[in-house]
């Protein structure tokens, strides 16, 4: 098995993600925020709070970016990554799935990684997201968005 993939860069792009890119890239650089998007627990936290930071908590510093916009060539992620004061990346797990994706995308990247799943307190190792009561996703990714708002931009509403 190969130790590593090469991966084409689509021509065709996400139609709504070209205008949120398009309306991202006008007014002052804001920070690029990235997650993982794993299906599990772990990544389903990662994926909402990354989601409350960029559209809740403080949109007028951060823009969310799809990872998988890093894969079209005219998708606009990629311009705003390139656009971005920094870049935080979110990643459920050790597996750094983000992070390696991101360093294929851009080599020279210096990104901020934080590992989310040492910012929760599931008990035990719960893989599905059907293995734990709603309320609880919420208040872990709830606490990861306002731990990291508060670390990188000092205030959380
Ligand atoms: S970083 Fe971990 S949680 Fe996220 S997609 Fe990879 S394996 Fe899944």
């Amino acid at each position: 098995m190969a130790d590593t993939i090469q991966i084409e860069l689509s021509n065709h792009s996400c139609g709504a993600g070209l205008e949120y890119a398009r309306r991202q890239s006008t007014g002052s650089a804001k920070d690029a925020v990235l997650c993982c998007e794993g299906m599990c627990l772990k990544g389903e936290t990662a994926r909402r709070a990354a989601n409350l930071i960029c559209h809740r908590l403080v949109p007028e510093k951060t823009v969310r970016i799809c990872h998988g916009g890093l894969l079209e060539k005219n998708g606009g992620m990629r311009d705003l990554m390139q656009q971005a004061n920094q870049v935080l990346i979110l990643d459920g797990c050790g597996m750094a799935c983000c992070s390696r994706l991101t360093k294929a995308a851009f080599p020279d990247l210096q990104p901020e990684v934080v590992f989310t799943d040492k910012m929760t307190a599931y008990t035990g190792n719960p893989f599905g997201i059907d293995e734990v009561p709603e309320a609880e996703i919420i208040a872990n990714a709830q606490n990861v968005a306002t731990t990291l708002v508060r670390k990188y931009y000092g205030y959380c509403q």
